[in-house]
C-alpha cells in the first residue's frame, strides 16, 4: 500500500511536470512504466490467484495421471485373475477322472501358473486310506513336477463345494506366499463359487518356507 501510494504521488507529479514541457521525451517513458505499475498493482492479487489455480490443476491432473497409471497396473492384475471360468472348468472336468471309491467323494483342482499354463488334479483313494492323494496336491504335484514353483489361482471343485483339507492347506502353502492375493476357490459342480480364499485366509498365521530360511518359490524351473 506504501508503495502504491508513493508510485500514485510520483505519477501525479509527472503529470504536472509534463504539462509544464520540460525534458518532454525521457518523462513520457518514466510516465509509461509508473502508469502500467499503478495501473497493474490493483489486479496483481487477482493475477497471482489465477497463477496459483493453473499451478495447483496442473499438481491435480499428474496425480490423476499416477492415479490412472495406478489403476491400470491393478485392471492388469485382475485380468491375470480372472480367467476363473477356464479353471472352474477343468477342476469340474477332473472330478470327473476322481478315484474315490471308499469316500466316494470325488474332487476336482485346477491350478493356474504364472505363465497362463493351468494344470489339473484329481484325488486318489487307497485302500490303506492313509495313502490317499487330495486333488490339490494332485494338482500341485503335476505342475511343480514341470518345474513350476508359484500359483496365480486355484480352484477346487466339488458336489457341495467343500473346502481345503489341513493337509492341502498346508502343501499350497509351500507355493504360495502368506501375503499373496491368488484367489483360492471352492465350487459346486454347477459353477456355482461357495468359497473364496487368499493364503492369509485360507491358513492364517502360516508356517512356511521363510521360518527355515529358504525363499519364497516364484521361479519356474527350465
Ligand atoms: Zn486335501
Amino acid at each position: 500500500m506504501h508503495v502504491l501510494l508513493n508510485c500514485t504521488f510520483l505519477w501525479f507529479f509527472e503529470i504536472l511536470m509534463m504539462s509544464c514541457h520540460h525534458h518532454k521525451s525521457a518523462m513520457n517513458i518514466t510516465f509509461i512504466i509508473q502508469s502500467f505499475i499503478i495501473l497493474t498493482i490493483p489486479v496483481l492479487p487477482h493475477l497471482v490467484v489465477i497463477i496459483c489455480k493453473k499451478t495447483h490443476n496442473k499438481n491435480l491432473f499428474s496425480v490423476s495421471q499416477q492415479t490412472h497409471t495406478h489403476t491400470h497396473k491393478m485392471s492388469q492384475q485382475e485380468q491375470k485373475i480372472i480367467d476363473l471360468q477356464a479353471l472352474i472348468t477343468v477342476a469340474i472336468e477332473q472330478t470327473k477322472k476322481s478315484y474315490c471309491p471308499y469316500s466316494n467323494y470325488p474332487v476336482g483342482c485346477a491350478v493356474l501358473c504364472p505363465d497362463g499354463k493351468i494344470f489339473g488334479g484329481s484325488n486318489i483313494e487307497n485302500a490303506s486310506y492313509g495313502l490317499t492323494i487330495c486333488a490339490e496336491r494332485s494338482a500341485l504335484a503335476a505342475a511343480t513336477s514341470l518345474g513350476y514353483r508359484s500359483f496365480d489361482a486355484i480352484v477346487v471343485a466339488t458336489k457341495d463345494g467343500g473346502s481345503c483339507c489341513g493337509n492341502c492347506r498346508q502343501f499350497i502353502r509351500e507355493f504360495i506366499a502368506a501375503d499373496s492375493v491368488a484367489p483360492i476357490v471352492m465350487v459346486k459342480s454347477d459353477r456355482t463359487i461357495t468359497k473364496e480364499f487368499v493364503m492369509e485366509t485360507l491358513l492364517p498365521n502360516s508356517f512356511g518356507p521363510e521360518n527355515l530360511n529358504i525363499p519364497q518359490p516364484t521361479q519356474k524351473l527350465e
